[in-house]
């Protein structure tokens, strides 16, 4: 099966072109589709059968629960139960928007679709495109991001295709995401609600909403003492081909690193690729390197960070250098994703006179 790839407008989405991709839904096959922060691979999410095919598709453990998307607030009340005052406050700051909320599940939702968990993930998107793909597919879409598991997620209907093509019915095409990493996920089934992935909603700034929230204490990166060598935590995610190392430091020291590693690994006949910012982009070698974006526009680095890693991917590379890139909002959601990319491989430059 290959799938059908139909273009349609972001901000005005073609209803006759949702609709036959809402019916694909409703009979149970899988539609790929743009949201505001990657493509999602949706499925209808009250159907056992549909979310074994996502899993199927992606390649993914059964046991890793989907998101089930929504396109209004009334839906939220139809497939959770408990719904807590913290709940209610974060959908009013937040929905529709790049937020995820962990919630305890009615029995209208499927083991399958919660990897057998009594809680389900629920997010109000606010792409028009998914928005009204989930009317026309019935309500309830469980999507998890569009990419085979273990890659890194798709920004593009062309990374979609790269991955999924073969294995889904249809693919829409709205152009590339506006935010380009995953939504903020929070848990409301804890106490005090915590962050288990951040996004592009900061800690900071769901602190401002409801005080309490923390940061998963099982996330690396939410100690900023723990050394991100540290044993455990050790699984790839979100990864390219290449063996990916993160070089910490001081600025000018890093660059150095970078530039003398890469020597080394091409005298060794590797093929090397260098992940920088803008603002240092023209101190590595032009054939080598990649700009992900400038650390003054912080959002560029996020929504450009997985095409970066899919091109390294697509240049044959042995291995990337990458700059870190801990910018202000989004710091700690790009970092998040680049430390899993890298398999949590983290070395530190080391300034001449240290
Ligand atoms: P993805 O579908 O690729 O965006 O990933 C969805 C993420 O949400 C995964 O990391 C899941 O483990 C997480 N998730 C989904 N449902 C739950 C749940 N009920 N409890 C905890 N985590 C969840
Ligand atoms: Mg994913």
């Amino acid at each position: 099966m290959s799938a059908e790839v139909v273009k349609v407008s972001a901000d005005n989405p073609q209803r006759e072109s949702l609709q036959r991709a809402g019916e694909i839904i409703r009979r149970g096959g899988l539609v790929a589709f743009p949201t505001e922060t990657v493509y999602g691979l949706g499925g209808n999410a009250l159907d056992p059968e549909a979310s074994r095919r996502i899993y199927a598709a992606k390649g993914r453990p059964s046991d890793n629960p989907l998101i089930v998307h929504i396109a209004d607030i009334k839906s939220l009340e139809a497939i959770t139960v408990e719904l807590p005052e913290e709940a209610r406050k974060l959908a009013k700051a937040c929905w529709p928007g790049p937020l995820t909320m962990i919630l305890k599940k009615t029995p209208q939702v499927p083991p399958e679709t919660t990897g057998g968990l009594d809680s389900v993930a629920v997010r109000f998107p606010s792409h028009p495109v998914a928005l009204m793909l989930i009317e026309e597919a019935g309500g309830f879409v469980a999507a998890p991001s569009a990419n085979a598991s273990g890659r890194p997620s798709p920004t593009t209907a062309a990374h979609v295709w790269e991955d999924l093509g073969q294995s889904i019915d249809m693919i829409l095409d709205a152009g590339p995401v506006q935010i380009g990493l995953e939504s903020t996920i929070v848990d409301l089934t804890s106490d005090p609600p915590t962050i288990l992935r951040p996004g592009y909603y900061s800690l900071g700034m769901l602190r401002s909403i409801l005080p309490d929230v923390r940061m998963d204490p099982g996330l690396p990166e939410s100690d900023p003492l723990l050394h991100p060598k540290a044993p455990g935590m050790k699984y790839r995610h979100y990864a390219p081909r290449a063996e990916l190392t993160i070089i910490e430091g001081d600025r000018s020291a890093v660059v150095q690193t970078i530039r003398s590693r890469s020597e080394q690994m091409a005298a060794r006949g590797k093929k090397v690729g260098i992940l920088s910012s803008q603002e240092t982009a023209d101190q590595y070698p032009a054939g080598l390197v990649l700009c992900v974006g400038s650390l003054a526009r912080e959002e560029t680095i996020a929504r450009q960070l997985y095409d970066c890693l899919r091109s390294f991917d697509a240049r044959g590379v042995d291995v990337i250098y990458s700059e870190s890139f801990h910018t202000p909002l989004m710091g700690e959601a790009i970092m998040n994703r680049l430390l899993k990319a890298a398999g949590h491989r983290v070395d530190y430059a080391v300034s001449p006179g240290d």
